[in-house]
């Protein structure tokens, strides 16, 4: 397959010495980097030549001449989110969006913005707000699509009704063209003599088309593909500019970075809207919602965005997106179309509102609208809209939604007919499709479930013909919104025509004669349908996709299925057919939305958010281990060190398995990757110390003094760090001899048998080795809570010891080690579950193991129902509180409360408990810190390779906002995360146990 690693070449291994020489960009020519840059979103991969991550303009334009010295093509990057593999080559790939991603200057006067090109929309955005403005281009991927990328393929947003596309808000592009000059693209009186003499060149040009353009060019706002030659003879509904003048730098706009490099972007910017409101309209059938689009798009809405039966149904199956779903619903749609009207204020846009509920009952539909005229409701419906592909796309088993005739854009009168079409060829091909998105502007996202390591290629050309044939009938777009890339390069000739398919290709000979930049996109692209061109190549192709044989120590079954196409049901679990048991099914998700790249709320990824390497990114982990376990880094990658690099920043913190829009769930894979490592490897002196903590904690607690000579002999600390690697920058939990579970008096405590007795009033109280060892005073304070409220408390004790999770073990590979542990405390908590007692922890992520990895590790329904019953004090009071069982007389606290919430807390959506509970205590008004990891993540931050990164990580959001309350008391649940703050701060966090306890009345 081409898809596979090619050979370094002299002019290769040439090329990457003079980047190192020439340049202060990080320069990556090893085949785990060059693997992370070889996909995008699409179904496609390209192995690159080389990776240089440039630090400044200097560097991007020093690689453009050695490139061009050395005849080798280049592709721009930005956020690798396209979906059709513009973003794939086997070229030199300059990724801008790490350090080329600055304002460089800001116009408020005129309104415009000059950004570099790795500049991400929603940072520019966040910077825009102060000023009332905003760039208003707003695609679904705002949080890691960069202006460069997004001028690249003339992206388009959900307002683009009201906005238009990025072409018609570019105003300026600095690019460099392949003979290395730097050229200002611009309205035509401004341009210089090199832009000028192409301005003069592409005029001829669409002038001697004219006949050609008049005939075959879509007239819709929605066209994106080939290049834009329309610009001296607009075709667009839209303009591209108010005053129909012309700019050249539209030329550059929806080319893919195959006519020049861009260095900056002059953009325009609108008005920030000061209010919205929203009308939903329920529709009782799919047609009668595609039919009402033309009406509605008269009442001058900003957009009017489809959601179908299918992606309602996947957002009501999700726990995070249901409750917003069903303040839109009126019954049971089929489909429903979001109607926004935008404007200065609120009082003016009710009435829009009203019409859109009288023009319903005039279409037959009365009572169909739910209206949201206030923000907070809109704001959440919309992000539920925003990750409509992303819910689409958790679909397990090989059989994949599949991008390739999703954004064609017909005219809304035919916008029924189409569709009802459209369904139609899916049925005959054996699949169908979920549908959603602009109806506004007649561009619906529509994504056809296909096997591709299988019969997908044949069927995709199959339906695209068909699809093609639909919108030629209907006189529409093909591509228009995504681009073409090389699943719909092939379709510019069949859309446009030979004769301005040879025009496009005059304008690339014109501009970048050397075939340097992002060569077979736009002009000689290969077939759609190459199978070696594909991510998962299928059995037809000279190296087809195939999976290593590994026995994976985790269960990962669920995802070793199949699926149906058209009624998406899967098949039992490990019935898929997948040589490591679902491990390699479970890593084939990450689909390279890059929505892990974003910097905004949630905990994913910290290890990016500090490096913004893709290496240290879920997205890169992802790659590497699919790359791994597909055999293409050669034997035993999945055991090497390149592996090992790529994993070690993962700091565990389960963000993914909830952020992920497919559910990656990179902790657990880490755990998998380590036994698997550590079995070739051998375990260091430090794991095992760390490993065995909980069965050495009860003889080190009776010599603490000894214990703690690492803290307070002088040089003991760096020592450690020589001998151990446990950073001397820190100070480790210290030993003490009066433990809880020494201080624990047996009177104190029932039996189980007492504790079952007591019905909804008993609980078990699961201490942990750190709260039963280091801070005795949490589990204490617990008791003292639950007891004050009338609990009857079961300890889990077993000869000889505490019971443990396992996590220590877990965590450095032990899995035998780690299921001996967790199969004991299991047993003994099972009795108790099953009658219904609840397990309560207070350490979140070894209480949430028994909620998370005691499921993998094949326990079978014993740990099902322990998982049932298993939850951390708090939830266990909040849940009690609801029920009316749990009302404690409470002193305030007198001071502001600040919480920082564990990342398996946020995972596990345990954090808003806390703060339920922080409410019990009279006048408290909790905040919660937006925060990502704390970084210390278990023995993480306590090492010393990783003491900087773990303080980044810290200073990212935690600390700061500790800093800036510094009269609040601050609650974290989380022993490592306290200790950060410790460390980073010098403030004391305490257990939300101790709190409460403190302030018993
Ligand atoms: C879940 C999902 C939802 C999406 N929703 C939308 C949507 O609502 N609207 C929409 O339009 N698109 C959407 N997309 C597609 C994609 O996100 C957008 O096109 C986005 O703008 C691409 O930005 P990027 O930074 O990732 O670009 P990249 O993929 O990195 O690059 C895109 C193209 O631009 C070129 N390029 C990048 N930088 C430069 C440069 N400096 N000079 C010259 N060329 C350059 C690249 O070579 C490539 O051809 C979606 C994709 C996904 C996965
Ligand atoms: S890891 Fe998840 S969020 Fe990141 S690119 Fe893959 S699927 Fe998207
Ligand atoms: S577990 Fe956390 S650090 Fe690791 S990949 Fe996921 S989000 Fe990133």
């Amino acid at each position: 397959m081409s898809a596979a690693p090619q050979p370094h070449t002299d002019t290769s291994h040439l090329l990457q010495r003079r980047l190192r020489a020439e340049t202060e960009g990080e320069v990556l020519f090893d085949l785990p980097s060059r693997g992370r840059y070889a996909t995008d979103a699409s179904i496609y991969q390209i192995i690159p030549q080389g990776v240089l991550v440039p630090k400044s303009e200097r560097d991007i334009a020093t690689a453009l001449d050695i490139a061009r010295d050395l005849k080798l093509p280049v592709l721009p990057r930005g956020g690798g989110t396209s979906q059709c593999g513009q973003t794939t080559g086997a070229a030199l790939v300059i990724d801008n969006s790490k350090h080329i991603r600055h304002i460089l200057d800001l116009d408020l006067e005129r309104r415009q913005v000059t950004v570099q090109p790795g500049m991400v929309l929603d940072h520019l955005n966040a910077a825009l707000k102060k000023h009332g403005l905003w760039y208003p281009v707003d695609v679904s991927t705002s949080a890691q699509a960069t202006l460069g990328g997004m001028a690249g393929n003339n992206s388009c947003g959900s307002r683009s009704i009201a906005y238009g596309n990025m072409v018609h808000n570019v105003q300026g592009i600095s690019a460099w063209l392949s003979d290395g000059a730097l050229v200002d693209f611009g309205p035509l009186p401004n341009l210089g003599e090199r832009a000028r003499q192409i301005a003069l060149f592409v005029e001829a040009l669409a002038r001697s088309h004219a006949g050609e353009i008049a005939a075959h060019w879509p007239k819709v706002l929605r066209r994106v593909a080939g290049y834009n030659l329309d610009i001296f003879d607009n075709q667009s509904e839209r303009p591209y500019t108010t005053d129909n003048s012309v700019n050249l730098a539209h030329l550059l706009v929806g080319a893919e970075g195959s006519l020049a490099y861009t260095r900056s972007l002059t953009l325009k910017l609108a008005e920030l809207p000061r209010a919205k409101v929203l009308g939903v309209v329920n529709f009782p059938t799919f047609r009668g919602a595609m039919q009402a689009a033309q009406h509605i798009v008269k009442l001058g809405p900003v957009a009017v965005e489809l959601v179908d039966r299918t992606m309602i149904e996947l957002a009501l199956a999700n726990p995070a997106f249901r409750p917003t779903m069903e303040t839109a619903l009126i019954g049971r749609p089929e489909a429903i179309l979001l109607v926004e009207f935008a404007g200065e204020s609120r009082a003016p846009l009710l009435p829009r509102l009203r019409q859109l509920v009288e023009l319903m009952g005039d279409l037959g539909l009365p009572g169909s609208v739910v209206e949201m005229p206030d923000e907070a409701p809109q704001k959440n419906l919309w992000e539920v809209r925003k990750a409509g592909l992303n819910i689409m796309m958790s679909l397990k088993g090989d059989g994949k939604p599949v991008s390739f005739i999703e954004d064609c854009a017909v005219p809304l009168h035919h916008l029924a007919d189409y569709t009802d079409a459209l369904t139609e060829v899916f049925a005959r091909h054996g699949t169908r499709g979920t549908w959603y998105a602009h109806a506004s502007v007649g561009t619906l996202h529509v994504r056809p479930i296909l096997d591709m390591r299988r019969d997908g290629a044949g069927k995709m050309r199959a339906i695209a013909e068909e699809a093609a044939a639909l919108v030629r009938q209907y006189k529409g777009a093909y591509s228009g919104e995504h681009g073409d890339g090389l699943c719909r390069g092939e379709w510019i000739e069949w859309q446009f025509g030979p004769k301005l398919n040879d025009a496009f290709r005059a304008i690339k000979q014109q501009l970048d004669p050397l075939n340097l930049f992002n060569p077979g996109k736009i002009i000689d692209p290969p077939k759609m349908d190459d199978g070696a061109l594909f991510r998962f190549p299928p059995a037809n192709t000279p190296q087809p996709y195939r999976r290593i044989e590994l026995r994976p120590k985790l269960d990962w079954s669920t995802w070793n299925v199949t699926n149906d196409p058209v009624t998406e049901a899967v098949s039992p679990p490990g019935s898929g057919g997948d040589s490591t048991g679902g491990f390699a099914m479970a890593v084939e998700m990450c689909n390279n939305n890059g929505h892990c790249r974003k910097f905004d709320a949630g905990t994913m990824c910290p290890s990016y958010r500090v490096t913004r390497d893709e290496q240290h990114l879920t997205r890169g982990r992802a790659n590497t281990l699919r790359l791994a376990l597909s055999g293409q880094l050669g034997p035993d990658a999945f055991t090497s060190q390149a592996m090992r690099e790529t994993m070690d920043l993962c700091v565990s913190c389960k963000g993914c398995k909830r952020d992920c829009p497919t559910g990656i769930d990179m902790a657990k894979m880490k755990l998998e990757f380590q036994a698997q490592y550590k079995a070739r490897h051998g375990h260091s002196l430090k794991d095992r110390l760390i490993a065995h903590l909980p069965d050495y904690a009860a003889s080190a607690s009776r010599l603490p003094w000894l214990f703690n000579l690492r803290d307070t002999l002088p040089g003991a600390a760096k020592l450690s760090e020589k001998l151990l690697g446990l950073s001397a920058r820190r100070s480790l939990p210290r030993w003490r001899s009066d433990t809880f579970w020494r201080q624990a008096e047996p009177s104190r405590f029932a039996d189980a048998a007492s504790t079952i007795a007591a019905g909804s009033k008993g609980v078990v109280l699961f201490v942990d080795t750190f709260n039963g060892f280091f801070e005795s005073e949490n589990a204490q304070a617990a008791v003292q809570v639950l007891q004050a409220a009338g609990y009857t408390l079961h300890l889990l004790e077993k000869a000889g010891g505490q019971h443990c999770c396992g996590r220590t073990y877990l965590a450095a590979g032990m899995v035998d080690a780690a299921k001996a542990k967790l199969g004991a405390l299991l047993d003994a908590a099972l009795p108790l579950a099953e009658a219904g007692i609840a397990i309560v922890g207070l350490e979140p992520s070894c209480l949430l193991t028994l909620r998370d990895e005691a499921l993998s590790l094949g326990f079978g329904a014993k740990a099902e129902t322990v998982a049932g019953q298993a939850m951390l004090f708090e939830e266990f009071l909040a849940r009690e509180a609801r029920a009316g069982r749990f009302a404690p007389k409470l002193k305030p606290a007198g001071k502001p409360i600040l919480l920082h919430g564990h990342c398996h807390q946020k995972a596990f959506g345990a954090v808003s408990p806390i703060l339920e509970v922080l409410k019990l205590i009279p006048e408290a008004k909790p905040e919660l810190i937006e925060s990502s990891c704390c970084g210390m993540a278990g023995s993480f931050g306590y090492e010393a390779e990783h003491y900087d990164v773990s303080m980044q990580m810290a200073e990212l959001s935690l600390l700061p906002a500790i800093r800036q309350a510094p009269d609040a008391i601050l609650v974290a649940d989380g022993t490592s995360c306290r200790h950060q703050i410790h460390d980073g701060a010098g403030r004391s966090a305490i257990h939300v146990a101790r709190l409460l306890a403190q302030l018993l009345a």
